[in-house]
């Protein structure tokens, strides 16, 4: 795949298409005859929504997930037939831009389902749309009381209920008890409101089994090769390659310091690699190491070496000196791969794989891979 790289390409990710689509293609066999749609956020979480939703929807995904109006309105031209819900719901005054894009508001407030509903009613429309319930995540989502008063007031016999959904807190861990009493608050909150498909897993929740999955499921991160739960493999490989350059490798003799502030005195004679990507790159600056710390690792021609200072803003400084064979200027070096995955880089970082995932950098050289297209 380098041999599509142009030499001038400091920092490259790839994206394989083909195995995202074979992710959704291997959830949706998972929760089968529940529905799996997919979560395609802020850019399909950094990977390009441009190349994702089209590849996705020709895998047979139908049901799309975005945050936001404008993100709506991307998925709309790229996925004309998609059925596309928009997690944020309705901000006060752009429902008209709902209804042009032909994107469903999740409706999280008795405020937002009221002026949907009155929408409705000014067009003369049954307005479809979403609900999204709180069954303890305590984030967007009615709460019982709400949702009662919107029935017996007759405002959601306005609209065309397409979907009932909630969102679980603690589903990456099986043991949690929180997952039981949410899924009882959840079957109990709907049971109130008229029927509808119902949805209460992302990527962690529909591993918890099939008592989580009713109607539609809601992956994001899994589809794009993350392991959020942490109780077993979730059926899915990875989708995203990171690899930047090898700009020059030094010796640096011991009691030398490596990098800004100095915080890393090489105990003995190091071979130290700078490459060609940082904090500005989505390197977290927590990947760091010195002052006693370890920080993250790389990958080089298929073993590990640490990092050996500060992170900055356009290199990193990594230590090859236990590397077997040549380190030469030129070399591409893997900051997320297959024996890097996103969770091992997120832990190193101080944080999760998600973070690590929507913050890769605007000026890597971007290659999409697709076996299928
Ligand atoms: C982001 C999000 C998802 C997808 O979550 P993943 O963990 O990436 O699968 C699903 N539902 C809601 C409400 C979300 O905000």
């Amino acid at each position: 795949m380098s041999a599509l790289v142009p030499e001038t390409a400091t920092g490259i990710v790839t994206v394989d298409l083909s195995a995202v689509a074979e992710n959704w293609r291997a959830l949706a066999a998972r929760v089968r005859p529940a529905e799996c749609g997919a979560v395609v956020k802020a850019d399909a979480y950094g990977l390009g929504a441009d190349r994702v939703i089209p590849a996705l929807a020709k895998a047979g995904c139908r049901s799309f997930f975005v945050a936001t109006p404008d993100e709506a309105r991307q998925a709309r031209r790229l996925a004309p037939q998609a059925v596309i819900y928009v997690l944020d719901g309705l901000m006060p005054g752009s429902g008209d831009d709902l209804i042009e894009t032909a994107a469903m508001p999740v409706l999280s407030n008795a405020d937002a389902v009221r002026e949907w509903a009155a929408l409705a009613q000014a067009r003369g429309l049954r307005l479809p749309a979403a609900l999204q319930l709180d069954s303890g995540l305590n984030r967007l989502g009615l709460g019982e009381a709400d949702s009662l008063t919107l029935v017996t007031g007759g405002v959601l016999a306005r609209l065309a209920l397409k979907l009932v959904m909630s969102h679980l807190a603690c589903a990456d861990d099986p043991d949690d008890a929180k997952n039981g009493q949410q899924l009882a608050a959840f079957r109990r909150l709907s049971s109130h409101l008229p029927r509808a498909p119902l949805s209460l897993a992302a990527s962690d929740g529909l591993m918890l089994g099939a008592d989580f999955h009713f109607d539609l499921v809601r992956p994001g991160y899994a589809l794009y090769g993350g392991q959020a739960f942490k109780g077993g493999a979730t059926p899915v490989k990875p989708v995203v390659r990171v690899e930047a350059r090898v700009l020059q490798v030094r010796d640096v003799p011991a009691g030398e310091t490596i990098g800004y502030s100095a915080t890393y005195v090489a105990t003995s004679a190091r071979r130290i690699a700078t490459v060609a990507a940082g904090y500005a790159d989505g390197l977290f600056r927590r990947l760091s190491a010195g002052d006693g710390e370890t920080g993250g690792m790389v990958s080089i021609a298929g073993h590990l070496a640490p990092i050996a200072g500060r992170v900055s803003m356009d290199l990193i400084t990594v230590d090859v000196t236990d590397v077997p064979g040549v380190v030469a200027r030129g070399d591409l070096v893997t900051l997320i791969g297959p024996d890097l995955p996103l969770e091992a880089v997120g832990a190193a970082a101080g944080t999760i794989g998600y973070e690590v995932l929507t913050n890769l950098g605007r000026r890597y050289h971007r290659c999409y891979v697709d076996g299928d297209a």
